[in-house]
């Protein structure tokens, strides 16, 4: 018997949604019949994805939002609540990085991407937070973390503090928001062929794939049916806790 998961009549917001990651997951929570916000800084290129998913049969609008600018986060929520109606799920998906070794990273690289990284899930979480409790909503909250949140990586000081953050806040925000009936959860995917990791030369390549136990990089989809999870039914007893999707690249 086939089990299908079914989004019908929730509304969900994905941040980061005009390429690689965000796509997959917007894409595949308007399947699962989700109205769908896909935010981004370029609104053009959210909307050239929110009109593929419309064509396809899907509900889906794009939005301007910078993540990591308090008063961008406001408006962008703002915009998504006149259009839905309603928060029912929240994918912190907005995501840099600025690599660089510690005795050359910048502070200005530390700032952008615990900014974008970190604050940026804190700001809009807030924002939904606030919707979802006032409108009494049992909601989904979902953060995309990574790996090097969990086991560090050399020249990504700053990223792999942002993503470990995001473990920290799970936790604690679940903690907060579970007696309104919230979920709160991250996924943690290891290398996932996006615009992010297509600067690997074919030999990197091979050393990453040689370490990863299913042998291959993952894909968007690999993580959007991990993020579907969580906001589906089959989740609803599930909170604080934080999903490898790393193919085994970490296990622990
Ligand atoms: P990507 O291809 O570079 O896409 C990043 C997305 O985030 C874009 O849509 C970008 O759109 C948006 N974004 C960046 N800064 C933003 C801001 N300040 N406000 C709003 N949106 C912003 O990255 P990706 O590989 O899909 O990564 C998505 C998420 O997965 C990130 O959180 C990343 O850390 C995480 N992750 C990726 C990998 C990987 O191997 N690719 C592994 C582990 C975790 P605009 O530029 O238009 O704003």
């Amino acid at each position: 018997m086939a089990v299908t998961i079914s989004l019908e009549g929730k509304s969900v917001l994905v941040t980061g949604a005009s390429q690689g990651i965000g796509v997959a997951i917007a894409r595949k929570f308007a399947e699962a019949g989700a109205l769908t916000g896909l935010a981004a800084r370029n609104e053009e290129k959210a909307a050239d994805v929110a009109a593929s998913i419309t064509a396809a049969g899907g509900q889906a609008f794009a939005l301007k939002m910078d993540v990591s600018d308090p008063a961008s986060v406001s408006a962008g929520m703002k915009a998504f609540l006149e259009r839905a109606g309603k928060i029912d799920i929240l994918v912190n998906n907005a995501g840099i990085t600025s690599d660089g070794l510690i005795l050359r990273m910048s502070k200005e690289s530390w700032d952008k991407v615990l900014g974008t990284d970190l604050t940026g899930v804190f700001l809009v979480s807030q924002e939904a937070v606030k919707s979802m409790i006032k409108k009494k909503i049992a909601g989904r909250i979902i953060t995309v973390g990574s790996v090097v949140g969990l086991m560090g990586n050399a020249g990504q000081t700053n990223y792999s503090a942002a993503k470990a953050g995001v473990v920290g806040f799970t936790m604690a925000l679940a903690r907060e928001v579970g007696s309104r009936g919230i979920t709160v959860n991250a996924v943690a995917p290891g290398y996932i062929e996006t615009a992010m990791t297509d600067e690997l030369s074919a030999e990197q390549r091979e050393k990453l794939s040689a370490q990863i136990v299913l042998g291959r990089l993952g894909t968007g989809t690999d993580v959007a049916g991990a993020a579907l999870f969580l906001a589906s039914d089959a989740a609803s007893y599930i909170t604080g806790t934080c999903i490898n999707v790393s193919g085994g690249l970490f296990i622990g």
